[in-house]
């Protein structure tokens, strides 16, 4: 269970505000410490407006910290640390991310084959020859076929842009992808599919991922361990089996609930809150939760809890346990 990025205390707040209007800072990522292990999948799970695009976007290097670190172990084991104005060019293509609509900024009159081919001519594949071999084997990787190639971008469609994508990411041979929301957008039999994909690739390449989505289901076929985000900070991680068959922090409790197709005998463990109603505001003190959690006490509303080993490899962020 080697480490192949750590996050040390990592903050990353945005101001807000302006000239006229009095300032203050969201808080996207706060003090959070997590160690992506080469090989797993970490799915990466919270509502919208809990940091996790953020997290993801800081740990290759996209987003600056506003303090901690961010660390990248090469094949060596030796630390470097990432920003973006401190990642070197071999480890840049090593970390890749894949984006909900992957082809949001990319002109739709751009043929496929050329909108792949530009990123590998700026990692220094200039060879056309060698060019087409890679994005043909990548095209293997992910079962599409080549005449797609040659098809515009907007002649995609919603499951083939998304493969589309995750080949783009594999063309440079990462060891680390971050999916955002990669299957948001695609119906309930595309996503499967996509799934699938990122499963195989992660067995077969062994290529770390961190799988943000806020469908803790998906999460759940997909990951290895589980992260629970809440308001820019982690509340609850471990193995996925741990996470889902005995969820410890109410949020965590909550989201479960909130999926009604769930196993019977795991709902009836949970309590009743309605995450729809969870207002995104970090209270002034205490725990992020406390305003909306049915267990809250004194000290809940004064100190916030740090994470905590309930059993082997499972912590948790709460004053319960
Ligand atoms: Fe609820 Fe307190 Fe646990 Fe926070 S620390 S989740 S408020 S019980």
């Amino acid at each position: 269970n080697e480490i192949l990025i750590e996050t040390r205390n990592l903050k990353v707040y945005f101001q807000k505000g302006g000239l006229f209007s009095k300032k203050s800072f969201v808080k996207a990522v706060d003090d959070v410490t997590i160690q992506i292990r080469k090989g797993e999948i970490l799915g990466l799970v919270g509502e919208s407006g809990s940091g996790k695009t953020t997290l993801g976007r800081t740990t290759i290097g996209l987003q600056a910290p506003t303090s901690g670190q961010v660390i990248y172990y090469d094949s060596k084991g030796t630390p470097h640390e990432i920003t973006p104005k401190k990642i070197n060019k071999d480890i840049r293509r090593k970390l890749q991310m894949v984006y909900q609509d992957p082809f949001s900024s990319i002109d739709p009159y751009m043929k496929v084959y050329d909108a792949l081919r530009q990123p590998l001519y700026y990692a220094g594949v200039k060879d056309p020859a060698e060019a087409t071999e890679i994005i043909h084997k990548a095209f293997d990787e992910v079962g599409l076929p080549y005449d797609l190639l040659s098809n515009f971008v907007f002649q995609l469609s919603g499951g083939q842009r998304q493969r589309v994508a995750i080949a783009r990411a594999l063309m440079l041979n990462p060891e680390y992808l971050v999916a955002d929301e990669p299957v948001t957008m695609l119906d309930a039999s595309l996503k499967g599919l996509i799934v699938d994909d990122l499963r195989k690739i992660n067995a077969e390449r062994g290529i770390s991922i961190l799988f943000i989505t806020h469908e803790l289901p998906i999460a759940k076929v997909i990951s290895h361990r589980i992260a629970i985000m809440y308001l820019g900070k982690i509340v609850e991680i471990g193995p996925t089996k741990k996470v889902i068959e005995n969820p410890l922090h109410p949020y965590t409790q909550a989201l479960l609930q909130a999926y009604p197709r769930l196993d019977p005998s795991l709902r009836d463990k949970m309590i009743k809150v309605n995450v729809r109603e969870l207002e995104l505001v970090v209270p002034k003190s205490g725990c992020r939760f406390h305003p909306r959690c049915p267990f809250v006490m004194d000290r809940c509303r004064a100190e916030e809890p740090a994470l905590k080993e309930v059993e082997p490899g499972h912590f948790v962020a709460c004053y319960l346990y």
